[in-house]
């Protein structure tokens, strides 16, 4: 079992990834490039991940985002972590798997050149999963209790 393991209801209501998260991560990619980017991942009230988190003191370098884990927030609603390669290949280097197994139970790798092509997301065992990524929801869709017309 992982130290951090988040209780079995935020795994529940997992229902994706947000598509305007994965689009300011390959922005923040492309900006740390040739460097790597590294952030945790928060899953929002509405079941999708939807904003990252830096943590003070995370290193990153061409060989390998450091996560300075004792760092994190005691926080549920972080589950997992992003980072890039600035390599075209999104698999895992033992340090990476050795990190998610440590910690969280959704993982994203983001290679170069940083788009909606080259990204993959793992488990804490390291085995590909697939995340749905999703479209905001248009705003007009929404319901208002106290419409202005
Ligand atoms: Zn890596």
């Amino acid at each position: 079992m992982p130290l951090f393991a988040p209780p079995r209801k935020t795994r529940g209501m997992f229902r994706g990834v947000a598509r305007e998260l994965l689009e300011a991560i390959f922005e923040n990619a492309r900006n740390a490039h040739p460097n790597e980017f590294a952030a945790l991942l928060r899953l929002g009230r509405t079941g999708l991940i939807n904003q990252y988190v830096v943590l003070p003191g995370t290193i990153s370098s061409n060989e390998a985002a450091v996560f300075m884990l004792h760092m994190k927030p005691a926080d549920f609603s972080i589950i997992g972590t992003i980072h890039s390669h600035p390599s075209p290949y999104a698999v895992p280097s033992d340090a990476d798997l050795d990190l998610f197994q440590r910690f969280g139970w959704v993982h994203i790798i983001v290679a170069y050149p940083y788009n909606m092509r080259t990204w993959k997301a793992y488990n804490g065992r390291g085995e590909e999963i697939r995340i749905e990524v999703v479209e905001k929801q248009k705003p007009g869709k929404e319901r208002t209790s106290n419409p202005k017309f």
